[in-house]
């Protein structure tokens, strides 16, 4: 896909001295911690989603929190915009840089600071990597519960700011139900802690306001997690479905009979094709849709509940179910699911993976609406996603090299997204609206619904400093429909917004 970089806002006018920033960053930080060099800072032009570029005026790799905020006060002098990266496998192009401003790139602080297991918690920088949290509270019989099927390279900061979630989530949570403090560096490079270490802290749930903020309201730089006990037993299975309806109807009559799995993912024919190509997986042959389906718990009732799981799916037409004997076969089933977006590159060279939630009950008409999407517009789509909790990442494939192509790849893409808002659900599930959705905001949100995200936002970030041209249409009311609000804006005229 070509470069579709949005033009930053200008910050003419704003007195912001990019020059006189970067000089104050090289007394503040020691000179490995800083790169200017146009080469060196082109490796952070993007995120996971490439077709964002941006080469950032300077990056920053601090190695602690008083290096954070050395970064941040810099920046917050000199009126320059800074963007806060983890591991760079968002999916929205939240960590898109500034080519006016400063990446601070956090994946040198990935020390976990303390396992304090007899209360059920650790203490993590924030460029520690999902899965290492998992694996080093393991061998005490506990596990951190959100899995971003990139649980092995993205970090836990990232999944604080994009609240992301995971296979799991549909019985565990998101990321907001595992954090219980985060340690801030706000805009003005002051270090403030939200939550605390223990549940239910008195006054306004800041902490639940940051989570998911997309990096637009401060650094990140500890975070409290909470650990699981890992489960006494886990049952996987495997279910293969003539089509996406039969799949559907399984996956609601399991959630009817009042059974709430640990996981339940579904993978459509284009998707199962994708994943065996690049894993050999061993999805049952000539499936229109698998269900993975996982239980956890207590031995007694995993065993009971994985009975009536697979009445249902046979209830509802499946025509091969398999359970994994071993953690070898679990493995193997998951490693299908997991590896999906990357396989699927093995089908086209070019893909969007979309992000969009609906009613979980409206899972049959949408599927054959984007069916229908497809074949109107000739563009193939893959379906993955967490049918559990109703949240779909259709992957839209196309091939840039065709002239157009990416163009009606973006316009199917848009429209799955419209669809979604229409059924009553949402423009983003977990990975967040970054740089790319901002346009649909305006869809979801009227003009007050997000006056009043901003009024959070300018309260955390009033100069605007902090990842700006993220989450919030610019301008203001959304590309569509410029200009409804005349005059001042009232937070602008209280002197508490310098700009939206
Ligand atoms: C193959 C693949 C599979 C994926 N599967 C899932 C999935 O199942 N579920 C899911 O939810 N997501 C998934 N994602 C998306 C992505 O991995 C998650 O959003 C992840 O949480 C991003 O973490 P990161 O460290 O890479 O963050 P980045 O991409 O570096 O940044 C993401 C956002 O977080 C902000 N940010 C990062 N660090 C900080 C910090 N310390 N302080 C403040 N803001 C910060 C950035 O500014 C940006 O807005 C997937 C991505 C890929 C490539």
């Amino acid at each position: 896909m070509e470069s579709t970089e949005p033009a930053p806002p200008t910050r003419e006018g704003t007195g912001a001295d990019l020059d006189g920033c970067v000089e104050l960053l090289r007394k503040l930080l020691p000179e490995e911690s800083l790169i200017t060099d146009r080469q060196r800072v082109r490796t952070y032009e993007c995120d996971g989603l490439a077709s964002y570029r941006t080469v950032p005026a300077a990056v920053v790799l601090p190695e602690s929190t008083e290096q954070v905020r050395s970064a941040v006060a810099a920046c917050s002098e000199h009126g320059v915009p800074f963007v806060a990266r983890g591991s760079g496998t968002g999916l929205s192009a939240g960590a898109l840089p500034r080519a006016d401003g400063v990446l601070i790139v956090i994946s040198k602080m990935r020390r976990i600071l303390e396992l304090d297991i007899a209360n059920e918690r650790a203490v993590v920088e924030p460029g520690v990597i999902n899965l290492d949290v998992t694996k080093a509270a393991e061998p005490y019989g506990y596990y951190f519960a959100p899995d971003p099927s990139s649980q092995q390279v993205c970090s836990v900061g990232g999944n604080v700011a994009e609240n992301s979630g995971g296979a799991h989530c549909l019985k565990y949570g998101f990321t907001t139900n595992h954090v219980l403090a985060v340690q801030v560096v706000t805009a003005d490079g002051e270090l403030v802690e939200l939550g605390g270490a223990v549940h239910e802290a008195p006054g306004y749930d800041l902490l639940g306001s940051f989570i998911g903020s997309e990096g637009t309201l401060g650094v990140v730089t500890s975070i409290t997690v909470r650990l699981l006990r890992s489960p006494e037993s886990v049952r996987t299975l495997l279910a293969g479905f003539p089509s996406t309806d039969e799949a559907g109807a399984a996956v609601s009559a399991i959630i009817a009979a009042g059974v709430t799995p640990a996981a339940v993912e579904m993978m459509d024919a284009l998707s199962i094709t994708a994943a065996e190509q690049a894993v050999r997986c061993g999805y049952p042959e000539g499936a229109g849709a698998v269900l993975i389906v996982e239980l956890d718990g207590p031995h007694p009732e995993v065993e009971r509940t994985f009975t009536e799981v697979w009445q249902h799916c046979d209830g509802h037409g499946a025509f091969e179910i398999r359970t994994a004997a071993d953690e070898t076969e679990r493995a193997l089933i998951w490693k299908g699911r997991k590896s999906a977006f990357a396989a699927v590159g093995r089908i086209s060279r070019d893909y969007i993976v979309q992000d969009g939630v609906i009613p979980r009950t409206a899972l049959p008409e949408v599927l054959r609406r984007i069916a229908e999407l497809s074949a109107e517009s000739g563009v193939r789509v893959a379906n993955v996603f967490h049918a559990g909790d109703g949240n779909l990442h259709p992957l839209v494939l196309f091939d840039g090299s065709e002239p157009g192509a990416a163009e009606r790849a973006e316009e199917v893409s848009g429209a799955i997204l419209e669809l979604c808002v229409e059924q009553g659900g949402s423009i983003t599930g977990e990975h967040g609206v970054g740089a790319d959705k901002v346009r649909y905001m305006g869809r979801m949100f009227t003009a007050e619904d997000l006056d009043v995200m901003q009024c959070v936002r300018c309260a955390f970030d009033p100069g605007g400093l902090c990842n700006p041209g993220k989450v919030f249409p610019t301008p203001r009311l959304c590309g569509e429909t410029p200009g409804r609000r005349r005059g001042v804006h009232p937070l602008t005229e209280a002197g508490l917004a310098e700009q939206f």
